[in-house]
Parts: structure tokens; C-alpha cells; sequence
């Protein structure tokens, strides 16, 4: 049992052996010092040990009770004078309650940001907390403030670069944000910059995030921002680039979501000659919007919003006149998924209603009407023409909808990035990544796939940087450490990527050949993916184990989203739709029509040069960490904690920082200091004699220092030495 509490103990102790667990818990009673124990189920509670008897110990908690317990359920804690500090390598003990009781002694003081060695942690405090704005930019600029912050960071990044990692609602966005005022106040001459990305990401945010269940405004894209500076460090131009937009949204919403924010934005504050002009009924009005029985959030103001993003569009340069071809798309998007069908014939061949919705929609796309019903009532290949089934017919009507939606998107970027642009003398870069978090819905199809495929890509990045960092502090030290068990996300890594066939392969080959169905693909990656041990199949779902937990993806209608194939005859209507909001996209489409890669390979080919661009530069990483699944302020909780900091292995990461060893005396420096603790006079010793007699003497775990040829090296504070001292 003390073997466990060993394990357990984190850095300092984790190779003790019997003998020296003994010397611990001695040390521990002889100090007094406080422990962790679980009296009630499920809860970490200080106490103070008063006697040992074999393997157990009389303890006492502090509402003064006593009570008996293993000493293998005991976990040392640390002196209250390590409760605020800044970072975990700090700590003596680095234990799952000592670890949550510092974050969250600091978490209740508003202090949101801490650091786990090289890490910065950051955990959502789900309210505005005043750390933030130019008092404390400059402040941080100036150095007058050195606490762990996204400013601080941000300025150690002045030059380098930095992402984000963590589950969907941790704090990513927000953080980036942060990051991204902070480095454009620094490196502005004027506000001009400063407002225009602040701006960008107003109008990316409203047509790129949305509701879900787990967080209310929800990244549904990745961005990469390129912060460009001269020489001078001043800021000369930005450049955005996104990474897969999840497009099935805009049709299809899971109860208690919604779609992007664009739209109640555009339904709720459209000026009366705007809505006139569109057509425009409220968003209770349109099937892609009222299908999930969520049309509000709370606290937000979409007609509110709606004039911020005018502002944005505004501040950006585009013109009114463009702003509005933006709303009549979107407006089109809306009516078509009003359209319903009737049937025709004895096959159920069915052809678009002549009504209000199929009225706007083709007058908003600027195409004429029979055109549109065509469209969407034949398949046209070549010169055959084939009628379609309500099923074909709505699928095609959604592919012309999304696919509408996602040149919107990729056009405003451009849009955006040209009005960043700036000279072009770029010196330096500084790159944000804010992606997707990782996500584990009842149900999972492609987008969850694409998303959490992303996220472990990343994860493994991040491992393979910390151990190159630890494999260098152990040459820079010189002396022999415990190699830090890392656990990384291989196996996982290879279920997606293996060649020929992991889950990407298989899902590219299959989506790009006729014969292949849903049951056939299943077959297939079940034959060939069994055998990692991160997968496992059942009928029509598989199972894959990822490092930040389990998900269930369905199965049906993977091949499908993965191929993504317009239809020659949408792009053909597309191209000869009203001049000006054909020529938004010309650019777009030309793009997509020279490409016949599947989604899930582009996707994998946009992250592997993701990650090249990272490792070629020096980074800087931020855990973004959920305290609660509710979304709410003030609500610290443990387990969703602890399972979070476990995953990403944040005990291993400080650890390997504390190889650096941060505190250090020389010798004559320790013996003076802690001279006066030795019970018997040695003061004829010589400083080095003197300071191993006093670490011996007080038990000191000897994992927790080293003794060099000059100095003694120490990774956690000397507080029990210090406390001693200051009473001596
Ligand atoms: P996803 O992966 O779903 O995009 P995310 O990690 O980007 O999630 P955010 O959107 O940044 O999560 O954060 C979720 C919510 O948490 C925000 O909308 C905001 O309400 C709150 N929040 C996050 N960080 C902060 C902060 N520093 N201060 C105040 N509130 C915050
Ligand atoms: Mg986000």
C-alpha cells in the first residue's frame, strides 16, 4: 500500500522505495505536516497524521475529528505557503489533490492562469474577470507584471509562436482573442490593425461558430492567424487561414443547437428595407433554423449582433452594396430549405412546389425559376436526364445550400485577408492556432471524425515537442534522471494514418470508388483496423479510443460527406446566377472544381503542414481547461478537472520542467541558512558535510534535490526547512 501512495506522490517520491516511504511518513508526523485523505467518498480532505501503527495511521481532519485510515490512502500535502504559487513545478508534492486544491485555491481568487512548467494553463472562468484591457497590456509590456496570463505568453511569443489546445468550451477562442489583442496593441503604431482584426474576427465568429450542446458559441472551423511584423517588430499585414468549415450544419441541427449566428443575426436586426428586400421572415419561420427547437441563446442579442457585424463589415471596407449580396445568399440559403416537393408520378419521382420558398430563392440567387427546378427535380449527366426521389431531391437541394454557404465563408476570409494585408515586408511571424476542441456527442458522424482526428494530430505534436524538450534538458543537466513515462498517442495516430490502410486511406479509397457502400466500407475497416487496440466495430458504429476519451461514430453516410462531389449541373446554375453575387464566388469555384480529393485526405494534408509550419518554429502552448460541463462561473469541479490535467498529462509535463531544478544554493549559502536546524553542534563541518547532514537529519526526500559540485539543486521550494527555521 505504500507503494501506491508512493506512485502517487508525484515527482519527488515516485521512485521511493519501502524504506525511504517509511522515512517519508516518519518525515511526514515529525513535521507535522499535512496530508490528503479521502474520509468520505470521493473527496480529498486535509488532516494531520498523529501516530503510525504498521500500515496505519491515526489521523486527524480538520473540523478536528479523529479517524483511522491506511497509510497506503494517505497522499502528502504541501504547506499552506505553496498554496498561491504561479506554478506546479513549485510545489513539492505533485499529487491529484495537491495539484487541484493549488488550481483551485488560485481559481476562486479570480486567478484564472497558471503554469505547468513550460504549459500555461487556463481555466474557463465562465465570467468576466478584470485581468484584461490596456492597463493590463501595457503592464505586461512594461514587465511591471509577471503572473502567468495569455499577456504574458503572448509577449514571450513577440517573436516565436503559440496554439491552443483543449475540449470544445474550455476557453481556446476566447483565449486567442486575448492573445491577439495583447500582441496586436504591442506591435501597432496605430489602432488601425488592432481594430480591424478585432473586427475579422467578429464577422468569422458570426458565420463560422454556433451552438452546441457543449459550448454556446462553438468554433466550427479552425483558423490559423499569421501575425506578420517588420523588422522594427511593428505590425506589417495579417493573413487568416481556416482549416474545414463544418458545412452540414447549415441543414441539418441536433435538438438544442443551432445553425451559424449569421442567420438569427440577419432575421433578428435586418433594417425593415433590408428584410423587404430579402424577403426576410423571422428565424422561427425557416426549417434549417427551427428544426432543432433552439432558435435562441441566453444572454445573447442576435439584433444587436446584427449591427455589430454591419460595423465589422464596415470597418473592413466592404461595401454596403457587397454586404448586401452577402445577405441575399444567405437569405437564398434560408428559402431554399423552405422548399417541399410533391410528387409526380407512380415512382415517386416529386418536383420542387411553385410557392413562396422556391420564389425567393431562385429570385435571391439571381437564376431564373424553371432553372432552379430543374435543377432540383433531374439529375442532368451529359445529355441523359434522370428524375429524382424526395430523398435524392432534398439531398441535392442541401448540397447546393451548403455548398452556397461554404463559398460564402472561404470568400469572406479572402475578403478579410486582403483588407488585412498590409505591405508585404514581412520579418517575422507570430502564428495563433485555435481549432476545433475535441468532441463526444450521443451520436458522432464525419464532422465529429474530422475534428477529434485534428485534435489528436495536435496532441501528438504537442507530446513529441515536450519529449524533445525533456531529452534536451536531460543533456543540458548532465546528470542521470528517471526517464518521465510519457504516455503518447501513437497507436491512435496510427489507426487514422497508417499506410495503406488506416481510417483516412480507407475512407478516401472507398469514397472515390462506385462500388462502395456503407456496408462495405464497415466490412472493410473492420478486416483491417481490428487489430489496434484503439478500434473496435459493431454492426453500423465503430468505437475509436482517443487520448481525451471514447467516441462512437456512426457509420451510415460517412463515404458520402467524405466525397463531397458537386453535381456538374449545380456549378452550372451557380455560374450563370445574377453577375455580382456569381462573381463573389467565381474564385471559390474554380478552386473547387480543379481539386478531386476526397474531404478527409485535403483535410490530412492541411494538418500535416499545419504541424511542419509549427515545428519549424518556436512555440509556446496553452491547456485550455474546463471546470464544469454547465457552463457556469464560480464551479470548480474535480473529477472534469483532474481527467483533463490527466490527459493531457500535465502532472509529466512539470515534472519534466522541474528537471531544471529552479531553486539552488551553494553549499555555503545552505549550510548557513539551515544551520541552526542541526540537533547537534557539527559546526567544525565543511559546508557540504554540513548542508547533507541537515537534508538527512529532516528526512528531505532525496528525489527532491541534487547535489552538485558547488551548489545543491532543489526542484520544489525548502518550505518545511524554511517554515523550521523561522520557528528556531
Ligand atoms: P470550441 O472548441 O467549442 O470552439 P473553445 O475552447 O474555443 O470551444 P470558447 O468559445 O473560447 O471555447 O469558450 C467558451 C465560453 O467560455 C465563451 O463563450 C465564454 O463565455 C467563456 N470564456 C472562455 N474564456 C473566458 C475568459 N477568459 N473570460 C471569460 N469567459 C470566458
Ligand atoms: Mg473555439
Amino acid at each position: 500500500s505504500g507503494q501506491r501512495l508512493l506512485e502517487n506522490g508525484g515527482a519527488t517520491l515516485a521512485t521511493s522505495s519501502e524504506t525511504e516511504w517509511i522515512a517519508i511518513i516518519s518525515y511526514l508526523v515529525k513535521n507535522k505536516l499535512g496530508v490528503w485523505c479521502k474520509p468520505r467518498k470521493d473527496r480529498w480532505e486535509l488532516a494531520k497524521i498523529k501516530s503510525t501503527v504498521g500500515q496505519e495511521a491515526s489521523v486527524m481532519l480538520s473540523d478536528g475529528s479523529d479517524i483511522t485510515i491506511s497509510t497506503g490512502e494517505i497522499l502528502p500535502a504541501n504547506t499552506e505557503s505553496l498554496d498561491v504559487v504561479d506554478d506546479l513545478v513549485e510545489l513539492c508534492y505533485l499529487n491529484e489533490p495537491s495539484v487541484l486544491h493549488n488550481l483551485q485555491y488560485r481559481y476562486n481568487r479570480n486567478l484564472i492562469y497558471s503554469k505547468a512548467g513550460s504549459v500555461l494553463l487556463a481555466i474557463n472562468p465562465f465570467k468576466d474577470v478584470d485581468i484584461f484591457g490596456n492597463d493590463f497590456v501595457r503592464a505586461y509590456k512594461e514587465k511591471s507584471l509577471d503572473k502567468p496570463h495569455v499577456y504574458a505568453l503572448a509577449d514571450g511569443a513577440y517573436c516565436d509562436m503559440m496554439k491552443g489546445v483543449g475540449e470544445s468550451g474550455s476557453g481556446k477562442t476566447e483565449t486567442t482573442k486575448y492573445a491577439m489583442q495583447y500582441l496586436s496593441s504591442v506591435g501597432s503604431q496605430n489602432n488601425e490593425i488592432k481594430n480591424k482584426l478585432i473586427q475579422a474576427n467578429c464577422i468569422l465568429e458570426a458565420f463560422g461558430n454556433a451552438k452546441t450542446s457543449r459550448n454556446c458559441n462553438s468554433s466550427r472551423f479552425g483558423k490559423i492567424i499569421d501575425i506578420n511584423y517588420n523588422a522594427e517588430g511593428i505590425i506589417s499585414g495579417v493573413c487568416i487561414q481556416t482549416l474545414l468549415l463544418e458545412k452540414s450544419r447549415v441543414c441539418q441541427i441536433c435538438r438544442g443547437e443551432r445553425s451559424y449566428h449569421v442567420f438569427y443575426q440577419v432575421c433578428a436586426g435586418a433594417p425593415p428595407v433590408l428584410k423587404d428586400m430579402l424577403s426576410l421572415k423571422m428565424a422561427s419561420e425557416y426549417k434549417f433554423l427551427n428544426q432543432s427547437g433552439c432558435l435562441k441563446i441566453n444572454g445573447v442579442d442576435d439584433a444587436h449582433n446584427f449591427i455589430t457585424l454591419v460595423d465589422a463589415f464596415d470597418t473592413l471596407g466592404i461595401p454596403y452594396e457587397v454586404q448586401e449580396y452577402v445577405f441575399e445568399w444567405l437569405a437564398a440559403i434560408l428559402w431554399l430549405g423552405n422548399i417541399s416537393f410533391a410528387v409526380i408520378d407512380k415512382e415517386e419521382h416529386v418536383v420542387p412546389v411553385a410557392d413562396e420558398a422556391s420564389r425567393s430563392a431562385a429570385r435571391l440567387m439571381g437564376c431564373k425559376m424553371d432553372d432552379l427546378i430543374e435543377l432540383l427535380s433531374t439529375d442532368r449527366i451529359l445529355n441523359m436526364s434522370t428524375r429524382l426521389t424526395l430523398q435524392q431531391a432534398t439531398a441535392k437541394r442541401n448540397a447546393l445550400a451548403k455548398y452556397i454557404y461554404e463559398s460564402l465563408f472561404n470568400w469572406l476570409v479572402e475578403e478579410i485577408n486582403t483588407s488585412l494585408m498590409g505591405d508585404k515586408q514581412a520579418r517575422h511571424t507570430i502564428s495563433i492556432v485555435d481549432i476545433y476542441g475535441f468532441e463526444s456527442f450521443q451520436k458522432n458522424s464525419f464532422q465529429q471524425l474530422l475534428i477529434n482526428y485534428a485534435d489528436e494530430r495536435l496532441q501528438g505534436h504537442f507530446i513529441r515537442h515536450i519529449c524533445k524538450l525533456e531529452q534536451e534538458e536531460y543533456k543540458l543537466n548532465g546528470v542521470l534522471w528517471k526517464k518521465i513515462e510519457f504516455g503518447d498517442n501513437q497507436e491512435c495516430l496510427d489507426l487514422f494514418e497508417k499506410k495503406p490502410m488506416g481510417l483516412v486511406s480507407l475512407l478516401d479509397e472507398c469514397s472515390n470508388s462506385s462500388e462502395e457502400t456503407d456496408e462495405t466500407f464497415t466490412n472493410k475497416i473492420k478486416q483491417n483496423l481490428s487489430s489496434n487496440s484503439c478500434f473496435s466495430c459493431e454492426k453500423a458504429t465503430f468505437r475509436v479510443c482517443h487520448y481525451a476519451g471514447e467516441v462512437r461514430y456512426g457509420a451510415s453516410g460517412l463515404l458520402e460527406q467524405n466525397s463531397d462531389k458537386l453535381q456538374f449541373d449545380i456549378l452550372q446554375l451557380l455560374s450563370v446566377c445574377k453577375k455580382p453575387l456569381n462573381l463573389l464566388m467565381s474564385s471559390v469555384m474554380n478552386q473547387v472544381q480543379t481539386t478531386s480529393q476526397s474531404v478527409v485526405a485535403k483535410f490530412k494534408d492541411q494538418l500535416f503542414k499545419l504541424v511542419q509550419q509549427l515545428e519549424n518554429s518556436k512555440q509556446h502552448f496553452i491547456r485550455c481547461i474546463k471546470p464544469n460541463t454547465k457552463q457556469l462561473p464560480g464551479t470548480f469541479e474535480n473529477d472534469i478537472i483532474w481527467e483533463q490535467l490527466k490527459r493531457s498529462q500535465v502532472i509529466e509535463i512539470t515534472q519534466i520542467s522541474r528537471s531544471r531544478y529552479p531553486i539552488s544554493f551553494t553549499h555555503q549559502e545552505f549550510a548557513t541558512r539551515f544551520g541552526c536546524l542541526l540537533s547537534n553542534n557539527l559546526s567544525s563541518m565543511d559546508p557540504l558535510s554540513k548542508s547533507v547532514a541537515i537534508l538527512q537529519q529532516h528526512h528531505v526526500p532525496t528525489q527532491a534535490y541534487q547535489v552538485g559540485f558547488t551548489k545543491l539543486f532543489f526542484q520544489g521550494q525548502v518550505d518545511v526547512l524554511e517554515n523550521l527555521r523561522q520557528q528556531a
